[in-house]
């Protein structure tokens, strides 16, 4: 099983996997992508709505991470619906495919070539100040919590 995020949608993302969304994700949706969301619950698309109590799970996995402030109610419950279905969640969002990996979520990434420039993020030391290209999960210099910032 496949959980679909809007941006699969948009990007006409194929998979011969079963596959399922929140019905959140039809209300980010227009013209064409939401259409084809429609083709697709009609020919067997699952829709799932999360329980509150995963839905609170995901949200604190998300602030572990430090990607709660990047996610929206959507994010979070599509995080949570993959979650309950021990699906794979499909998304280009980095904030999502963070948290979802925090809860060993499995997640596909959209290829975007091609479609967008790809974003690069880097992440800020919150005690020292310094700035690293990647991820980690603590600041090597001062052991202080790294935060996401946009490239200047
Ligand atoms: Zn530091």
């Amino acid at each position: 099983m496949y959980v679909l995020d809007s941006s699969a949608f948009i990007t006409e993302y194929h998979t011969d996997e079963s596959v399922s969304t929140i019905p959140m994700v039809r209300e980010e949706l227009v013209d064409e992508s939401a259409y084809r969301f429609d083709a697709m619950e009609g020919s067997g698309m699952y829709l799932h709505i999360p329980e509150e109590e995963t839905v609170e799970r995901i949200e604190r996995a998300a602030r572990e991470t430090g990607d709660l402030e990047e996610l929206s109610e959507t994010d979070i419950r599509l995080v949570a619906a993959a979650f309950e279905l021990d699906a794979t969640l499909v998304t280009d969002d980095y904030a999502m495919q963070n948290v979802a990996e925090h809860v060993d979520v499995a997640v596909e990434v959209i290829a975007r070539v091609g479609i967008d420039e790809e974003r690069t993020w880097q992440f800020q030391c919150q005690g020292c100040g310094r700035v690293f290209d990647e991820r980690k999960e603590r600041c090597p210099i001062c052991g202080s919590q790294l935060s996401r910032k946009n490239p200047t």
